[in-house]
């Protein structure tokens, strides 16, 4: 509840006047009765004037008395629901509280996520090039392999086609049963020794 603009104490039986402010009954009381003037006031709070005297109904006509309005007027506030707000802001505030520190966690949390991803992101980039590295080698490997096998085979048919005539001479003389193969093993011997 706020504080009376006159003893600056909570509100005691809190009354308006046209101003709007509110004061305690008895410290604005206390104010008018002090004041110089006897018909008319000003706020404590912000000097406005307002009337103190009441017409006698008697002598106004009764269409106009409904517009006839005290300047003082008793003011009800409603302090067990200002004690549920404050309650509720209260309560609020620490649901406030409480999500902050669990933002501030997710931040940490993603920015580790990050950090890591950006550690896989760094590793599989790696690992591409490596495979990449890898394919390339294989194709030059296989080329180079293709290139040795087409070598081999005109060798095979170079030497399949060639036959010195005499050591192969000799040697057919003088292992006439040995196969072919054999044959040619033993001249490479001999040629060797
Ligand atoms: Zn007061
Ligand atoms: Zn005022």
């Amino acid at each position: 509840m706020s504080d009376c603009g006159i003893c600056l104490e909570p509100l005691k039986k809190p009354v308006s006047i046209p101003c709007g402010h509110i004061h305690c009954e008895k410290c604005l009381r206390s104010h008018i009765i002090n004041g110089k003037d006897a018909l008319a006031s000003t706020c404590p709070t912000c000097r406005q004037a307002f009337h103190i005297a009441t017409p006698d109904l008697a002598v106004v006509p009764e269409k106009y008395h409904k517009f006839i309005q005290p300047s003082i007027r008793q003011v009800y506030i409603d302090v067990p629901s200002i004690s549920k707000l404050t309650k509720e802001v209260g309560s609020l505030k620490t649901q406030i509280k409480e999500l902050k520190r669990k933002t501030k966690d997710l931040d940490t949390l993603c920015e580790t996520y990050e950090h890591q991803l950006a550690i896989c992101d760094q590793k599989e980039r790696d690992w591409k090039l490596k495979v990449e590295n890898l394919l390339f080698d294989n194709g030059e490997l296989r080329q180079e392999c293709e290139s040795l096998k087409s070598s081999i085979c005109m060798s095979q048919k170079f030497l399949s086609s060639w036959r010195p005539p005499f050591i192969y001479a000799v040697a057919m003389a003088r292992t006439p049963h040995l196969p072919q193969e054999v044959a040619w093993t033993w001249r490479g011997r001999r040629r060797l020794s």
